[in-house]
């Protein structure tokens, strides 16, 4: 039988962008709401690997299932971090993606290139019973500069103003599977990848 691999996510695009990136491994991925967990765990932690950690502990014990859970987020320098681990929330509950990607330029609107470094950062969690000493964590970072305004249809969140020198592109502009590649999330899923296969 194949083994079950719970994505801590209720986003199908995630657990579509997981099962993506984990096809070469033989685990049946799935999402919370295949598995009708109905769990929230609110994100209190203050780094990406706290939230992480606190999200897969969380939802192994209510699902009794191996689990992956991820935290992550967009880090720029220039706005002290900013929005950091309040990525998705940043500017409150009014805003959609697009009034956030809009906060962000708002925010750097008189910042010349130099001064809009930032990176994408996502910590994984996997929690099992089989899980050398139950838990294993891996971080990946994507490094980038916030454009002055968004172009590209593809990804989410702030991918349209994310934009990569090495590709003369925002990540917006970019295939899934040429995003999987360098992305922080492919980055972190890596780092996890001989613990993963060592539980299939
Ligand atoms: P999470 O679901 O709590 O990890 O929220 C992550 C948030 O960070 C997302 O809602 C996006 O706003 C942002 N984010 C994380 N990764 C990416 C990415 O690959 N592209 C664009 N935005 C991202």
């Amino acid at each position: 039988m194949t083994k079950k691999l719970l994505v801590a996510t209720r986003n199908s695009g995630k657990v579509r962008e997981f099962s993506r990136m984990l096809s070469g491994l033989s685990f049946d991925v799935v999402g919370l709401d295949d598995l009708g967990v109905d769990l929230e765990v609110e994100e209190t932690g203050s780094t990406f690997k706290e939230n992480a950690v606190l999200k897969a502990r969380a939802y192994a014990e209510a699902s009794g299932e191996l689990t992956l859970a991820d935290d992550s987020g967009l880090v720029v320098d220039s706005l002290n971090g900013e929005p950091g681990v309040l990525s998705a929330r940043y500017g409150g509950d009014g805003l959609d993606d697009e009034g956030r990607v809009q906060l962000v330029l708002d925010k750097m609107k008189h910042l010349p290139g130099w001064e809009r470094t930032a990176r994408f950062v996502a910590v994984l969690a996997l929690v099992g019973d089989d899980v050398p000493n139950g838990l294993a964590t891996s971080e990946g970072v994507l490094e980038g500069a916030i454009m002055h305004q968004p172009i590209g249809e593809n990804g989410f969140g702030y991918d349209p103003v994310f934009w990569l020198a090495s590709h003369a592109k925002t990540t917006a502009q970019l295939s899934g599977e040429e995003k999987d590649a360098i992305s922080h999330r492919g980055a972190a899923l890596r780092g996890l990848t001989d613990t993963l296969k060592a539980l299939v």
